[in-house]
C-alpha cells in the first residue's frame, strides 16, 4: 500500500530537480519525521546533487557600522540604545576592495558585506552597486545585508554583475578559470522564452553550474585526454590547466542540470567523438549533442 512516506522515498530516491509537486499528506509525513532521519535525508539529496565535502568560505565585512535609526529591540547597532558600538560612515569602495582581496587570499570564496540601515537611500546604494561589481571583479561571490530594499533597489544590486540588457534579452558574466587570461567569462543570456549559458574556455569550475542552474542550454567546451597528442608531458598539464576533459564535464552537466547540452571547442585529437561521448556518458546522463556549425538548438 502506498503512503506519503512511501511516496516521499519515491521523491528522495529520484528526483535531481526541485519539486513544486508536494501534497499536504507528503508535507505532513516530512514534518513528522524524526530529526534524525531528515537530516540523513537531506544528506542523500545533497550527495546526489553536489560535492560531498565541499564547503564554501566566507567573509563577512562591516561596511557601515552603529547609527541604525530602527529599533530591532536585540541589536546593539541600534542608535536607541547606549551601546559600545562606533558608529560610522559607509565605508570607500576601495577599502572594501581592498579587504576583500584579504579574504580570497586567506582563501575564502565569497564576501558579505553588512550595513546597519534601516533602508539605504539610493545614494548609498550607488556606492554598495559598486563595491558589488568591484568584488565580483576579483572572482568571489557577493552577498549583502543592507536592511529593507525597494523592489527597484533589489533589481539594482541583482544587476551589479549585468553585461546588457534590452527589451530582448539581458547578459550576464560569470567568471570562469583560463589561466593566464585573467579574467575571462562565461556569458548568460536570458529571452522571453529561453535562456543559454556559453563556457567559453574554462577549466572546470563551479560558476558554470552557477550561471546554469538549470538553464535551456549550455554550451561548454571539452578536451579528450585520450588523444595521442595529449599524452605528451607538456600538453597534458597544458589542457588539465585550462580546458574541461569529458569527465569534468560530465560533473558539470550533472550539477548544472542543463535541459540540452551542447558541446563545443572539442579538442579531439584525431580521436572519434564516439570516445568522448563514452566519457561524457560516465557522468551524465541528461540530454546532449555535439555543436555543429550554424545549428539551431
Ligand atoms: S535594522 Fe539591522 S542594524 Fe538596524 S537595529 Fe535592526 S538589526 Fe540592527
Amino acid at each position: 500500500m502506498s503512503t506519503p512516506l512511501n511516496s516521499i522515498d519515491d521523491g528522495i530516491n529520484t528526483f535531481d530537480q526541485p519539486r513544486h509537486d508536494w501534497t499536504r499528506p507528503e508535507a505532513q509525513a516530512l514534518y513528522d519525521l524524526p530529526f534524525a532521519d531528515l537530516i540523513f535525508r537531506a544528506q542523500g539529496i545533497h550527495r546526489r546533487n553536489f560535492d560531498p565535502n565541499h564547503v564554501e568560505t566566507a567573509s563577512l565585512l562591516s561596511i557601515k557600522t552603529g547609527g541604525c535609526p530602527e529599533d530591532c529591540g536585540y541589536c546593539s547597532q541600534s542608535a536607541h540604545y547606549k551601546t559600545d558600538v562606533k558608529a560610522t560612515r559607509l565605508m570607500d569602495r576601495s577599502a572594501v576592495v581592498e579587504t576583500a582581496r584579504r579574504a580570497k587570499d586567506a582563501g575564502a570564496s565569497r564576501f558579505c558585506m553588512a550595513a546597519a540601515w534601516r533602508n539605504p537611500k539610493d545614494k548609498d546604494l550607488d556606492r554598495v552597486c559598486e563595491m558589488v561589481s568591484a568584488v565580483k571583479d576579483l572572482g568571489m561571490e557577493t552577498c549583502a545585508t543592507l536592511g529593507m530594499l525597494t523592489p527597484a533597489q533589489a533589481a539594482r544590486l541583482h544587476d551589479a554583475g549585468l553585461v546588457m540588457q534590452d527589451e530582448n534579452v539581458r547578459v550576464t558574466a560569470a567568471l570562469v578559470q583560463h589561466p593566464p587570461v585573467a579574467p575571462a567569462f562565461a556569458y548568460r543570456f536570458d529571452a522571453a522564452d529561453r535562456s543559454i549559458v556559453i563556457s567559453g574556455d574554462t577549466a572546470p569550475t563551479d560558476e558554470v553550474v552557477k550561471a546554469c542552474d538549470g538553464c535551456d542550454v549550455l554550451l561548454h567546451e571539452v578536451f579528450n585526454p585520450h588523444g595521442d597528442e595529449l599524452k605528451e608531458e607538456h600538453w597534458k598539464e597544458y589542457f588539465a590547466t585550462f580546458h574541461s576533459s569529458p569527465a569534468e564535464l560530465g560533473e558539470i552537466a550533472r550539477r548544472a542540470r542543463p535541459k540540452l547540452l551542447v558541446v563545443y571547442h572539442q579538442v579531439l585529437e584525431k580521436l572519434p567523438e564516439a570516445d568522448l561521448v563514452k566519457q561524457i556518458r560516465k557522468e551524465y546522463s541528461g540530454d546532449w549533442v555535439s555543436a555543429r556549425d550554424l545549428g539551431v538548438y
